[in-house]
């Protein structure tokens, strides 16, 4: 069983229109790989721990934050329920338990050639894996494919913008699904055909795929037609969002 942990929230901002993330501090003797996540305990019926009904509820969510940086991060997509709720109402000065680190989705430069396949909130684990990259002088060549629904809804859209100047051996590729007007850009679903379009040589790659059930299944079906063997496929499902 993996330790626990408390800290307290140092941070919490609106990442996009859905989703939110904290930051929180790095406890005594806690380190982790990028792409590990954590199960995060939280407390409902009263932020005070005062109210009636108290309850805790813990989720998984992976780390957003690479263990380049001092702080921990998490992001949530909000859904509106008990545990969402409960994260959305966090500020600086509140204490958070959590377990971990968790999972053998993790990526810090084993490969020449990578290419990750993502949307969404399903971003997170990737965001620390490019960042710690970035961060690290790793000389992987790292493609992230970057489906969203609409400009206002693009998770470390800016940021990952910025790493590029950073890091030469990175490429992005948005897509939306639900642009606006004034979208130059890519847009519809990420599939076979892009990749093929895009990648001319996807078949050397080692493929990252993370987020809601049906995205990372819709991503392995595009990779089985583009005949990539499992062996070079790594995914990380979040359940609950189907
Ligand atoms: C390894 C791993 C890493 C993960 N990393 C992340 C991450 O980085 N970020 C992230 O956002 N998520 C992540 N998740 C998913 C996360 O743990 C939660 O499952 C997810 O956020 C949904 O939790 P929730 O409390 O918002 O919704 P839940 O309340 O758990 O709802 C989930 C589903 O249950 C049903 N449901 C529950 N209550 C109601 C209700 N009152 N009315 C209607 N339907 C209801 C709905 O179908 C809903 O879609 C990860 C999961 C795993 C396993």
């Amino acid at each position: 069983m993996n330790p626990q942990f408390e800290a307290e929230v140092i941070g919490a901002e609106q990442t996009t229109v859905s989703s939110r993330s904290i930051r929180f501090g790095r406890p005594e003797g806690f380190s982790y790989l990028p792409g590990q996540f954590i199960i995060l305990e939280l407390l409902t019926g009263g932020a005070d721990g005062k109210a009636a009904g108290i309850s805790k509820i813990a989720k998984p969510l992976s780390f957003s934050s690479s263990p380049t940086e001092d702080h921990l991060q998490v992001t949530k997509r909000l859904t509106g329920h008990e545990f969402s709720n409960a994260f959305l109402s966090l500020k600086e000065g509140d204490l958070i338990r959590f377990s971990g680190p968790y999972g053998s989705f993790t990526f810090q430069g084993e490969h020449e050639k990578i290419a990750m396949l993502s949307g969404g909130i399903g971003i997170t684990p990737l965001r620390s894996m490019i960042k710690c990259c970035t961060d690290r002088g790793i000389a992987t060549d790292i493609v992230l494919f970057y489906s969203n629904r609409a400009e206002d809804d693009i998770p470390f859209g800016d940021e990952f913008e910025a790493l590029k100047g950073k890091n030469q051996k990175l490429t992005i590729i948005n897509t939306l699904t639900r642009p606006g007007p004034a979208w130059m850009g890519r847009t519809g679903r990420i599939d076979a055909k892009m990749i093929r379009e895009l990648l001319a040589d996807y078949q050397e790659r080692v493929f990252y795929t993370s987020g809601p059930k049906k995205m990372v299944e819709a991503m392995q079906l595009a990779l089985q037609e583009l005949n990539i063997p499992a062996s070079r496929i790594r995914k990380e499902i979040f359940p609950g969002y189907d």
